[in-house]
């Protein structure tokens, strides 16, 4: 049974159109087959989401899937198109090629030259480094122009002719047909490799292609604030595109580390704090963990287990440079499972002198301040 439409592209059913191209435009950059080399699961997900766009924004599609669902449409005669493209690369392009979906991919133009293909690295950070934001050097292979050529795939001083497949244009058009009509393609020539110009005597380094696979190490800028499973995009800093035509980005998916003593929930943070039955009843001073270092929190006399105590602003920075998040600090009273004759003997004493007064008996929100504390 297909998925339903709504729910693979997480709108309501009133969605709106601007609210489906909304959402379909977040799930299409999630999927993008380029930052997802090592999931092959992804290119899957994203052609159900783009069958469930393709139906949900015609709305004579739509309206026949609200009233009979998946069977109204195959009896309509609509049949998803995907068995027209080639590969993925063919989707994307029929989708995103024009039009302002275009801009999803940085503009690229429906028929212009490509731009290079874009590259993907991860990052593991601390929340440390969340708080302070950090920079990484990571060691890059991308694709450049040739260093013995520079890019044009002769050998130096050798001559240079005209592609004989392409006439010098570099491009290739084709039509494809798909439900949105006819869509010419124009695709990099296969001969010349959207040169337009074809080496007598190849490139010894690159043998003719004008490239070569190089390391190099950058620096990357990772701000304070990011969270878990952002990514990074570093413009331009992918693999190389085809003459006069920019390079790809590099999008670096970052990691944060699970650190046992935080809880995060967007900019605030949640610690716990083991105070002793005694401490709670007496008051006292406790050092607390902080994202920098443990600090000194006074404990009121009569603090109740599971009450949360709030330190403004020393949670984590907003991405957008607002003021950053809280640390709740959760009130953990420790009762003593261990006690020694003389111990039990001043319990004792303690439990008879105890009256009404000295109980205030607060059953009622301590469920709710755990929850509000953990609420993100
Ligand atoms: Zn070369
Ligand atoms: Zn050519």
């Amino acid at each position: 049974m297909p998925r339903d439409y709504y729910e693979l592209l997480g709108v309501s059913r009133g969605a709106t159109d601007a609210e489906l191209k909304k959402a379909f435009r977040g799930l299409a950059r999630e999927l993008h087959p380029d930052i997802n080399k090592h999931d092959p699961a992804a290119e899957d997900k994203f052609k159900e989401v783009a069958e469930a766009y393709e139906v949900l924004s015609d709305p004579e599609r739509r309206s026949i899937y609200d009233r009979y669902g998946h069977e109204g449409l195959r009896r309509g005669g609509f049949e998803p198109h995907f068995g027209g493209f080639g590969d993925i690369s063919d989707i994307f392009e029929a989708f995103f090629g024009g039009g302002d979906l275009g801009l999803i991919f940085g503009g690229r133009g429906r028929g212009g030259p490509q731009r290079g293909r874009d590259l993907a690295a991860e990052v593991s950070i601390t929340l440390e480094e969340v708080l302070t934001g950090t920079t990484r050097e990571l060691d890059v292979e991308a694709v450049v122009p040739c260093s013995r050529c520079h890019g044009n795939g002769a050998e130096p001083g050798t001559p240079i002719e005209t592609c004989p497949r392409c006439e010098g244009a570099g491009q290739l058009q084709s039509v494809a047909r798909t439900v949105f009509g006819q869509v010419v393609r124009t695709q990099a020539c296969d001969r010349c490799g959207g040169d337009g110009r074809i080496a007598q005597t190849p490139c010894d380094v690159c043998r003719g292609s004008g490239y070569e696979e190089r390391s190099h190490t950058l620096t990357v800028d990772l701000p304070a604030g990011i969270d878990d499973g952002q990514r990074v995009r570093i413009t331009g800093r992918g693999h190389a595109g085809g003459p006069g035509v920019p390079a790809g980005d590099l999008y670096v998916l970052v990691h944060v580390r699970a650190d046992p003593r935080f809880e995060r929930h967007g900019e605030d943070l949640v610690t716990r704090l083991d105070v002793p039955f005694t401490d709670a009843a007496l008051g006292g001073t406790l050092p607390v963990a902080t994202l920098e270092g443990d600090e000194e929190l006074a404990i009121e006399p009569g603090t109740q287990p599971g009450s949360v105590r709030r330190l403004r602003e020393r949670g984590l920075p907003s991405l957008r440079g607002r003021r950053r998040g809280d640390l709740h600090v959760v009130m953990n009273v420790l009762i003593p499972s261990k006690l020694n004759e003389e111990q039990r003997e001043l319990l004792r004493r303690f439990a008879e002198s105890a009256n009404g007064d000295t109980y205030e008996a607060r059953h009622e929100g301590l469920f709710d301040r755990i929850r509000q504390a953990f609420r993100g």
